[in-house]
């Protein structure tokens, strides 16, 4: 089953498509840092395809038709997109299925501390990472200040040319005799994860003179908070009902003298969500016989848990509120829409690395450049955890593929007992629909940069098509 690097097959006009796919693909990236920011950004770019709300849609009492389009987003983190078609949705859809939460480190509730002449917050990392790749790099901070008054704040900072930026330290190698003889899960501990973000205590003419020196050793701290009132009109307090998210700065960037690959924060699991958005927005001025849906939900990295993961019901309920808008109110009829639909469940595949070829077992390991990612099977130690597809689904996904010229790959998540991992297809398997894991491969998945092929982008646009159409 040795396939060729993809490279060698494209013509001059793939090439072009391709490049234009992923300069979208990178942009979206860059404005999308956050699950937050991806709901946002996914849902101005359905409505700029003709997308409505699909709660505002079915108040005002208009009859849904084939070929409408509508969207609902749970809690600003998790959207899904419909469009109808024309057969009954009790009769299946075709789902896509991606997270568009990543690992990153999030900031306390009560954040704010300072020591020895520095500024801090504290922070509690999200989602399974290397602990020690996250210092000494440039970090941004992104997220959400929701105050007593109902309003929120919107925070992004270290993006702009002339943002500043904040960091994780290190302890520099001279003194790291005894560090460096640590294991690597011990050598930066969670606790110590903070992040530096200030050295300039408030000065003396900014307050009277007497009442600042007793609050002295809170200067760093009292300055953090006179910025954020000057700049956000936030209290300390209000730090206690934030979402804050410590994320590497920058953008997304072309990797390899080819520029051939894409190196960028987040792609676990952007790569498949707006892949998966493309294809689903490619397909808004189509008629189709299928209900189309497109799902991109949060929480995937620490389980899919809580109201806007994937184990929430907020999907459910959308697909009621459109099976009694366009067929009756029935339990059993969203049951059906549920059991009859077909689903690509996409998360990113581990990349096989030459440099740490032991972890992998070639012939079942997904290659860079090698087109979509399938996954009978993820979990770990005999599979457990695992949606494990069933062949008779997989052939016709295979027939799908390759009448529409798709390049793909079979792997699994590296060498038996290795490791492992869990997406959010067991979830979805649970109303007995057929669902499969695939994606796109990324190498150092998790690492503040994730490095993955454009052609493999490409493919994954061309794969979740072909599979919408079909
Ligand atoms: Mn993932
Ligand atoms: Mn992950």
């Amino acid at each position: 089953m040795k396939k060729d690097s993809l490279w060698l097959g494209y013509r001059d006009e793939d090439k072009q498509e391709l490049e234009r796919v992923c300069g979208l693909y990178k942009k979206c990236l860059d404005e999308g840092k956050t699950e937050r920011e991806c709901a946002s950004l996914v849902v101005k770019m359905a409505e700029e395809k003709g997308y409505r709300e699909l709660y505002s849609a079915l108040k005002q009492g208009e009859r849904l038709k084939a070929g409408d389009k509508l969207y609902v987003v749970q809690m600003n983190k998790s959207v899904a997109l419909f469009q109808l078609g024309k057969k009954p949705i009790s009769e299946g859809m075709n789902i896509l299925g991606a997270h568009i939460d990543s690992p990153r480190i999030d900031v306390k509730q009560n954040p704010l501390y300072e020591k020895d002449g520095f500024a801090y917050f504290d922070t509690h990392y999200y989602g399974g990472i290397k602990k020690y790749q996250w210092t000494a790099i440039p970090l941004a901070l992104h997220g959400v200040v929701a105050k007593k008054d109902g309003t929120t704040v919107n925070v992004c900072i270290g993006e702009k040319d002339d943002d500043p930026v904040f960091v994780i330290t290190d302890l520099l190698v001279h003194l790291a005799g005894e560090q460096m003889t640590k294991k690597a899960t011990e050598v930066v501990t969670g606790e110590n994860l903070d992040l530096l973000i200030g050295n300039c205590p408030l000065s003396d003419e900014t307050e009277e003179g007497e009442e600042n020196k007793d609050k002295e050793k809170d200067a760093l701290k009292a300055n953090v908070l006179k910025l954020l009132k000057d700049s956000y009109d936030i209290e300390e307090e209000d730090l206690l009902s934030a979402e804050l998210e410590i994320v590497p700065a920058g953008k997304a960037k072309d990797l390899g003298f080819d520029r051939s690959m894409i190196l960028a924060y987040g792609q676990d699991d952007r790569i498949c969500a707006f892949t998966s958005l493309f294809a689903m927005l490619d397909m808004a001025s189509d008629i189709t016989e299928n209900t189309l849906c497109c799902l991109l939900v949060d929480k995937e990295e620490i389980g899919s848990v809580g109201a806007t993961g994937m184990q929430s019901r907020f999907f459910e309920n959308a697909v009621a509120e459109l099976v009694a808008a366009t067929e009756e109110d029935s339990q059993r009829l969203v049951r059906r829409a549920l059991a009859n639909s077909r689903m690509l469940s996409s998360d990113v595949s581990a990349g096989y690395d030459p440099l740490y070829a032991n972890a992998f077992e070639k012939n079942n390991a997904a290659f860079l450049a090698h087109g979509l990612t399938f996954n009978k099977y993820t979990g770990s130690r005999g599979k457990s955890g695992s949606n494990d597809a069933n062949a008779e689904y997989i052939a016709q996904l295979r027939k799908v593929m390759d009448e529409a010229d798709v390049k793909y790959q079979f792997a699994e998540l590296g060498k038996v007992d290795v490791g492992g991992g869990g997406t959010i297809a067991y979830i979805m398997a649970k109303y007995g629909m057929n669902v499969i894991d695939s994606g796109v491969a990324v190498m150092n998945m998790h690492a503040p940069y994730e490095a993955s092929s454009k052609a493999d982008v490409y493919e994954a646009v061309r794969g979740y098509s072909a599979f919408l159409r079909s």
